[in-house]
């Protein structure tokens, strides 16, 4: 029988639920036991993949091919486990199902509303995703806070849950307790309030995860137990922190884990979080700096900027970085600046040990992009092009080695002459239709891995795998390196060092006369964990490490 840990965010969003359900999961698991997360997005999108990256970040692929959100990139980090697509929902897809189901007469002519049927519909997901998954946990995100009208289904579904099965179910409320600065006190009302609306719902917490920025003490401790029906040792003080990878770790100081477990009234199989507390501890001892630098778009919303869109790009550095015993230090630069001052690009891109041009879509910010490949390129920078980064690298090839002047990809100028990127034929006519929701190339693919490559050498590496000829890799995307231009681009000097068996698609690029340029149609980020950082993000931040002692500039 699986066990339901209900994970719900009080007082605002943005303050860790996902870590937290994260780090609990791992809790678990080092504890013997099979546990699982699901996502629910309270959105009516139907899947994270409409969604602009700067308002809700980064779209997220399982390796079966759903666009998530981002949040099941941090279950598959925390647990180095794949999540299947089963276990994320958003509301678009939940009423979806209803709706569809109505159609085919499937409620036998009686009213459908919202109640219970929505909520009906969500159990039997959970339940689905319970089995599939055989997990003897299952933790369950709800998107967004108490008190918001879009979430209100969903809490209606776990306590329907709990109220079948109360030895089942219990509930986390991950809630936010702020220290105003003219007070310079830690204030637990908003919280109270949080529990209240909980409350209403027809639920009662069992553990508070007390976010702040700094750790609960003793009377606020008694203060929250007692305006909020729950036992002091029940109330987790989880201080802000540098290092997201650390929670699990603090959770268990507190006795979190074993605390759980109670509720439910059964024994931890065993106590292992050896490898994960040795990952924490050589990402505390790296010291010295190696600088990565990514050139992107997608960071502001009005004054702030949002890392958000890149999360996994940012960790996949963070994972290599802590291997190679290195400390990251992560830039964000913006293409589109480059293409009005280069001499300021140029002095930014110089104080970088490596490159990065992440996945992206569209003309705004491309020619940017573009200019900083050339850099790479030229100055013998270690550079990473990720899926739109890849795309851009064979783009300024083609421009500036090849001499084929005015080459793009047909996603920003469809008129060009030499379109060395092009639509894949099998998504024309979803573009032409319309029909532009899930439909790109997603999820995992084969790649195949030329001989005497850096790619082959990249995942050949670590010990035992020295065979590795096939890997897979996850996808995103609609455009693909125009097989036309393979040979004179190859008679240039451009590596082809991936080919996916089957479409004879190319997967990744590389460069012979250059430390370490390396451009991959997919998406490498999504498969780094950090107790196994990804094959050539490791390689890249080595090369990046290597390039700090010679680095060559030109002008
Ligand atoms: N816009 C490009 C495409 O659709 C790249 C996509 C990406 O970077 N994820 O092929």
């Amino acid at each position: 029988m699986p066990r339901f840990i209900f994970v719900i965010g009080g007082v605002m969003s943005g303050i860790g639920k996902g870590i937290t359900t994260a780090s609990i999961a791992r809790i678990l698991k080092s504890k013997g036991f099979r546990a699982t997360c699901v996502k629910i997005d309270p959105y009516l999108n139907v899947d994270a993949g409409t969604m602009n990256p700067t308002e809700h970040g980064e779209v997220f692929v399982t390796e079966d091919g759903r666009e998530c959100d981002q949040d099941i990139g941090n279950y598959e980090r925390f647990l180095d486990e794949n999540i299947l697509s089963i276990n994320y929902m958003t509301s678009g897809s939940v009423y979806l199902s209803v709706i569809e189901r109505e159609r085919a007469l499937e409620y036998g002519g009686k009213c459908v509303e919202t109640v219970p049927h929505i909520p009906e519909e969500v159990i039997r997901r959970l339940s689905a995703a319970a089995r599939r998954t055989k997990a003897d946990f299952v933790l369950v995100e709800i998107g967004g806070t108490v008190g918001e009208y879009q979430n209100l289904v969903y809490l209606e579904a776990a306590r329907m849950m709990h109220l079948r099965n109360p030895q089942n179910v219990i509930f986390v409320l991950v809630s936010y307790l702020p220290v105003p600065k003219q007070i310079g006190e830690m204030k637990t009302k908003p919280t109270q309030y949080a529990v209240h609306s909980l409350n209403a719902a027809g639920i009662q917490p069992d553990f508070i995860v007390a976010r702040s920025e700094m750790p609960l003490d003793e009377p606020r401790k008694k203060k929250l137990s007692i305006f909020c029906n729950i036992g002091p040792g029940d109330i987790i003080s989880a201080p802000d922190i540098d290092n997201i990878y650390e929670v699990p770790i603090n959770f268990e100081k507190d006795k979190f884990g074993l605390k759980i477990l109670n509720k439910f009234g059964i024994r931890a199989r065993k106590q292992d979080l050896g490898s994960w507390t040795r990952m924490v501890r050589k990402s505390r001892l790296a010291k010295t700096d190696v600088v990565i630098g990514i050139v992107g778009k997608y960071f502001g919303s009005g004054n702030f900027t949002l890392t958000d869109s890149y999360i996994s790009v940012i960790e996949a550095i963070k994972h290599s970085a802590w291997s190679c015993g290195r400390r990251p230090k992560i830039l964000w630069l913006d293409a589109e600046s480059y293409e009005k001052n280069i001499r300021n690009m140029k002095k930014e891109l110089a104080r970088l040990d490596g490159i990065i041009v992440p996945g992206g879509f569209g003309k705004r910010g491309a020619e940017g992009k573009i200019k900083a490949i050339e850099y790479a390129r030229k100055n013998k920078k270690p550079y990473l092009g990720l899926c739109y980064g890849m795309q851009l690298a064979i783009v300024e090839f083609a421009r500036h080695v090849a001499g084929l002047a005015g080459a793009h990809t047909t996603e920003v100028n469809p008129r060009t002459k030499y379109p060395v990127i092009d639509l894949m034929s099998e998504q024309k006519e979803k573009v032409f239709g319309k029909r532009l929701g899930g439909t790109m190339r997603l999820g995992a693919y084969a790649c195949r891995l030329s001989e005497g490559t850096k790619a082959k050498f990249s995942y050949g590496l670590p010990a035992g795998k020295a065979g590795v000829r096939t890997v897979y890799e996850r996808h995103r995307h609609r455009y693909e390196f125009n097989s036309s231009f393979k040979k004179v681009l190859e008679s240039k000097g451009l590596v082809v060092s991936g080919v996916n068996p089957e479409s004879n698609l190319i997967e990744i690029i590389e460069l012979r006369d250059h430390p370490f340029f390396m451009g991959a149609q997919f998406h490498p980020e999504f498969k780094s964990r950090p107790l196994n950082p990804h094959p050539l993000f490791r390689e890249f931040i080595r090369a990046a490490i290597k390039n700090k002692k010679g680095a060559i500039i030109k002008k």
